[in-house]
């Protein structure tokens, strides 16, 4: 009773503040504000930076982000090269809180691209998505050291959420034989997924791990002839990503354009992808049902 009144007389979304009793915790990515909630549960506020529309290697900073991080207690970021924007967006806000980096000790795959340590994605591997709910549960307990058994418990079982997740995606992909299990996408997010569930990166439009690059017409032509090649009958566009490129790749090699997948960011309320589980999940329906066509 306490707490449904304290909240419906809090100050809302936008108030990140202690006033209600919870932790106040920023997170960038939606999928580390799912982490975040599930972690944390009623002992955190999570207010997000990064919504269905925006995409994170792109992402500016807003007056209003300012505002939430400076009165969080706790900053979460992807890390790995994803939000690096937030270094800049802390500094400005003064900001005092503890950061949590929950890619902190995943061993990241390897990148030819400049500016990055190795591939950012590393939520779309079931396994170190559990990494970084523990990097999570670790940082929230050392900012609120009497919650550490709640965080605790609470990540331990949504990491079994995760295990269950992933079970029912290979055993879904399973009927599926590996020559078929081609994707193409806009942009490379999705080699973590590839090794985690056995499906190959055949390529992807825009040719590296962040979305703020452009192909050439020789990278394109390649594209179109190992799509060919290998005979990929649809290309996959991604949510927060304009599409337009890979409806003229997909025009160009004769294969289909599908539904899009949710790479970077996470779906509207209501969506059913609006969790990380969900939008997992949706993916591996969205990939299953190409597959089948062919
Ligand atoms: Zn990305």
């Amino acid at each position: 009773m306490l707490l449904a009144g304290v909240t419906a007389c809090g100050s809302g979304d936008t108030g990140v503040s202690e006033a209600n009793g919870r932790l106040p915790v920023v997170a960038t990515t939606m999928q580390l504000q799912d982490f975040a909630r599930e972690v944390g549960g009623k002992r955190v506020r999570v207010v997000g930076i990064l919504g269905p529309e925006s995409e994170p290697h792109e992402y500016e900073p807003t007056p209003s982000d300012a505002d939430a991080v400076s009165r969080a207690r706790v900053v979460a970021q992807n890390g790995a090269g994803l939000d690096e924007w937030l270094d800049d967006l802390l500094a400005n806000a003064g900001s005092e809180a503890r950061r949590i980096d929950a890619s902190e000790g995943i061993e990241l795959l390897p990148t030819e691209d400049e500016g990055f340590a190795g591939d950012p994605h590393v939520w779309h591997d079931p396994e170190r998505a559990q990494t970084m709910v523990d990097n999570l549960a670790a940082g929230l307990s050392s900012a609120d050291p009497p919650g550490r058994a709640t965080y605790e418990r609470n990540a331990a079982a949504y990491k079994r959420a995760l295990d269950e997740m992933a079970a029912r995606i290979r055993s879904s992909f399973e009927p599926i034989p590996a020559d078929r299990r081609n994707l193409v996408t806009s942009h490379d997010a999705f080699g973590y997924f590839a090794r985690a569930y056995d499906v190959r990166v055949v390529g992807s439009v825009l040719p590296t791990i962040s979305t703020d690059s452009e192909p050439s017409g020789r990278q394109i032509g390649q594209l179109v002839a190992e799509i060919r090649a290998r005979r990929v009958g649809t290309i996959f566009t991604e949510e927060a990503v304009d599409p337009e490129l890979e409806r003229q790749v997909a025009a160009e090699a004769g294969a289909d354009v599908s539904t899009s997948l949710y790479a970077d960011v996470l779906g509207r309320p209501g969506s059913g992808a609006e969790t990380f589980i969900g939008a997992e999940l949706a993916n591996a329906k969205a990939m299953l049902s190409a597959w089948k066509e062919g």
